[in-house]
């Protein structure tokens, strides 16, 4: 496809869909974004907002095998599970655990610090190109540990942040009154990741990256599709109530709908979803958060917001059309009121996504095997928002015939039988 101006329609405008969108038009093509809805209204509207370089360790690790026990007996906040679900689902699990080996864990690591690092420094060009210096948020990200021994248990995952070449700072009680004197003193010890950044309103991120694209002439189709067909001259993009669209290239960055899109051209792709919620609690009087913070031992995050303060939870995994279950994040805000000081909650209804997660932890991000001028970019499952500028860098590269900025061996999608 190299050495052309092409009509490309990516197809999904979450922060995935949009940053592909405005990284192909940049590079000249003719892009048509189309959603559903609003852009950045799904999974990429209720994160924790981070703009991650350090989020190397994948969940399916040799550590998750031993808290299996705990996590299957529902004591953890961090990991709920619907048992239905997951017997009926039983294969992907199976193969998510099989990931679980040292070695497979630490390439993951090495191929998604590579991504973020790209990421992170395209995120940091565009906000400035935008004019929304004041969503970026330095001071890096901190996870809080309440108890020593969970700490301890947390000594792999720095040791493969060694590895990987991912900064970071130790603290204990006293320091960590210190750097954030918004916590209450319930936590021992802190990790703060110090180069990565955060955001205020991911929603307000992915609007401002949307205005970037048309203004320099990028469309916006709000429509379903419901059909890919390549024909002789390229691809048909079909859209419910009609308004059929051409294009050359088509990008599926549909987020946890991908499969089902990608399944239509006969592929069969292992995506499943980690559900997540959040809720916005009023800030209360005392001293506010500088950044994001993950309890480990709570199993939520706290990031301040423009909207207030949110509570993010850990992993649901329950059918992705299934009707939300609140008790995850009922149980986070209130663990979250252990560790800071918060007034009333803000929202009626807590708000729910669905992380798109491969079987190996891994997105995919290239092309289809069996189809000329059609790429997969999905699957970036808890790090999305911060990923998805690089595998947009990634997929722009690979339609222009150029070099990707990272090495794309481990996010091929034939390294699954499809
Ligand atoms: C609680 C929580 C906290 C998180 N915290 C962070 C964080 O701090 N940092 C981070 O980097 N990541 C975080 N993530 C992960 C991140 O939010 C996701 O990885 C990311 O948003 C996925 O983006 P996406 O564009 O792939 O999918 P989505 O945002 O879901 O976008 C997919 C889009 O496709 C559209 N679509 C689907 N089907 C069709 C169709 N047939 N036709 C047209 N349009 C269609 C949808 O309308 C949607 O807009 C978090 C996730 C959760 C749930």
């Amino acid at each position: 496809m190299a050495g052309k101006r092409h009509q490309i329609a990516v197809i999904g405008g979450g922060i995935v869909g949009v940053s592909n969108a405005l990284a192909l038009q940049k590079a000249g093509h003719q892009v048509t974004l189309i959603d559903r809805g609003t852009p950045g209204r799904e999974t990429s509207y209720g994160n924790a907002g981070v703009l991650s370089e350090s989020s190397v360790a994948v969940l399916n690790s040799p550590g998750l095998l031993k808290s299996l026990p705990k996590l299957l007996f529902g004591r953890s906040n961090s990991v709920r599970f619907s048992p239905g679900f997951v017997i009926r689902r039983l294969g992907w699990m199976v193969g998510f655990l099989s990931y679980c080996t040292a070695r497979r864990w630490r390439a993951a690591g090495h191929a998604l610090r590579a991504l973020q690092l790209v990421s992170l420094d395209q995120h940091k060009a565009w906000i400035a190109e935008a004019g929304v210096d004041d969503l970026l948020r330095y001071g890096g990200w901190m996870k809080v540990f309440r108890r020593q021994e969970s700490f301890e248990a947390y000594r792999a995952e720095l040791a493969l942040a060694d590895e990987v070449g991912t900064g970071y700072s130790i603290f204990d009680r006293e320091q960590i009154r210190q750097i954030e004197p918004g916590l209450k003193p319930i936590y021992e010890k802190a990790v703060l990741y110090d180069n990565t950044c955060g955001v205020s309103n991911p929603a307000a991120l992915t609007d401002a990256y949307v205005r970037l694209f048309i203004d320099a002439g990028g469309r916006v189709a709000k429509a379903r599709v419901t059909g890919l067909a390549r024909g002789e001259d390229g691809w048909t993009v079909s859209c419910d109530g009609g308004g059929d669209l051409a294009a050359d290239a088509v990008v599926i960055a549909a987020g946890p709908w991908s499969a089902d899109i990608s399944g239509w051209l006969g592929y069969d792709l292992p995506l499943g979803w980690e559900r997540g919620y959040h809720m916005h609690l009023e800030p209360g009087e005392g001293p506010q958060l500088n950044r994001a913070v993950h309890d480990v031992d709570g199993g939520f995050a706290i990031a301040p917001m423009q909207q207030g303060v949110r509570i993010t939870t850990g992993v649901e995994i329950a059918h992705r059309d299934a009707p939300p279950d609140y008790r995850q994040v009922r149980r986070s805000v209130k663990l979250a009121r252990d560790g800071h000081e918060m007034k009333a909650e803000i929202d009626e209804t807590p708000w729910m996504g669905r992380r798109p997660t491969m079987v190996d932890s891994l997105p995919v991000i290239g092309p289809a095997p069996r189809h000329d001028g059609l790429f997969f970019n999905f699957g970036h499952q808890h790090i999305g928002l911060s990923m998805a500028p690089g595998s947009a860098l990634a997929i722009t590269a690979m339609i222009n015939g150029e070099a990707p900025p990272m090495d794309m061996t481990p996010f091929r999608a034939t390294r699954f039988s499809i």
